[in-house]
């Protein structure tokens, strides 16, 4: 049981170590939407918001996003008695559509805040069982084949269990032929597409085929569930969806479909942790592994995805790369850090999120806040 008082949206600019390309665009300073959940006891937890600038992976952007909770999410919660985390996504889901990443946001902070309330760590409160997780690194699409080789090499000295590469047209099967020669038979490598291809492509994308990959993330668009069962008929290596699935309901189309074997688990994407249990749930039954991607989260944001990667069916690496993968100085203390082995802890051994959040370099970090409270009276529902 627990009532939030209020809630402060901050964005921050974090700078990312080098720029990150995908098929669809590229970031250099990651502008992030943190929040502040606070109960009326005074219990305090820090959430994160994926959405990124622009609506390149899904229509959501963090300004859309702020919107989106200050409008029409948080006066939901806003000064109302929750009996639980798990009753807030149907609370934010009734007659609000979409806004999967805002809902996510703070349905998860509900998760954390309870955590915080009952003075246990986070994996627990979901079910976790995991104490460590396998971690793989995301590539960013390079200027040369050469370059990428040399990216990967490094990753796997590392320890990174998987690599994972982006591609997009005209840079895809000779990448993926370099590092595959680059990284011998054993290493785990996949593509990731970010929907930037047509079922026209498909005679190229079986080249793919021959690299033995784990898996093919998102070669066509997020709505095409009939074209990418046509290509996943054609093509060998298995077919990951991420941007598809945006809820447990497509999770059940992908499977009757069969236009995937894989579901890559982002709980933003999916309005946060009830449907990402729902939809880790529905594919362990059908036999279907998951694991968990990333959306340049902050430590924050890591340290609700290592909770969520905890869970049982979270069979393969999940993108839960170090702190220092991406950032200069992350946000928590201590950093996320992965061992040699590839092998990210799980922080079962503290109550809450795990890390303590840096509130005064968030500060200096911050270009805008806002606080919204309970005295605007919760929205009946
Ligand atoms: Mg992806």
């Amino acid at each position: 049981m627990f009532c939030i008082d209020r809630i402060t949206l901050r964005e921050i600019h974090l700078a990312l170590k080098e720029p990150f390309r995908i098929s669809s665009g590229v970031e250099s300073v990651r502008r992030i939407l943190l929040l502040e959940i606070t109960d009326r006891d005074g219990a305090m937890v820090w959430g994160e918001c994926v959405a990124p600038a622009l609506p390149n992976y899904t229509p959501e952007t963090i300004d859309t996003a702020w919107l989106a909770i200050r409008e029409w999410l948080a006066p939901r919660l806003l000064g109302r008695r929750l009996t639980g985390p798990a009753v807030v996504h149907d609370l934010l889901a009734q007659d609000i559509r979409g806004h999967n990443m805002a809902k996510a946001a703070l349905e998860m902070g509900c998760w954390g805040l309870t955590a915080e309330i009952e003075q246990r760590p986070l994996t627990l409160v979901l079910g976790g069982t995991r104490e460590r997780v396998p971690t793989g690194i995301s590539l960013g699409i390079q200027r040369s084949p050469e370059l990428l080789v040399e990216r990967a090499l490094a990753a796997v000295a590392a320890g990174y269990r998987k690599v994972k590469l982006k591609i997009q047209p005209g840079q895809d099967v000779e990448y993926v032929r370099a590092v595959r020669a680059a990284l011998g038979p054993d290493v785990e490598i996949m593509a990731d597409a970010n929907a930037a291809y047509s079922i026209g492509d498909a005679p190229h994308l079986l080249q793919l085929d021959e690299f033995e990959l784990l898996m093919l993330e998102q070669p066509l668009g997020a709505d095409a569930l009939l074209q990418l069962a046509e290509l996943q008929r054609q093509l060998r290596t298995p077919l990951c969806l991420d941007e598809s699935i945006i809820d447990v309901s497509r999770a059940r189309d992908m499977i009757a479909l069969q236009c995937g074997r894989i579901i890559n688990i982002k709980p933003g994407r999916v309005g946060g942790f009830s449907a990402s249990k729902a939809i880790h749930d529905v594919c362990q039954e059908a036999g279907i592994p998951v694991w968990c991607g990333g959306m340049l989260e902050s430590g924050v944001g890591r340290a609700y995805n290592v909770a969520l990667a905890s869970l049982p069916n979270f069979s393969m690496p999940g993108d839960l790369s170090p702190s220092a993968r991406y950032w200069t100085r992350d946000v928590v203390s201590p950093e996320w850090t992965m061992g040699a082995d590839g092998l990210v802890k799980v922080p079962r051994d503290r109550p809450g999120l795990g890390v303590d959040v840096d509130a005064d370099y968030i500060e200096s970090l911050t270009v805008r806040t806002e606080t919204l409270s309970a005295a605007r009276a919760a929205v009946p529902v």
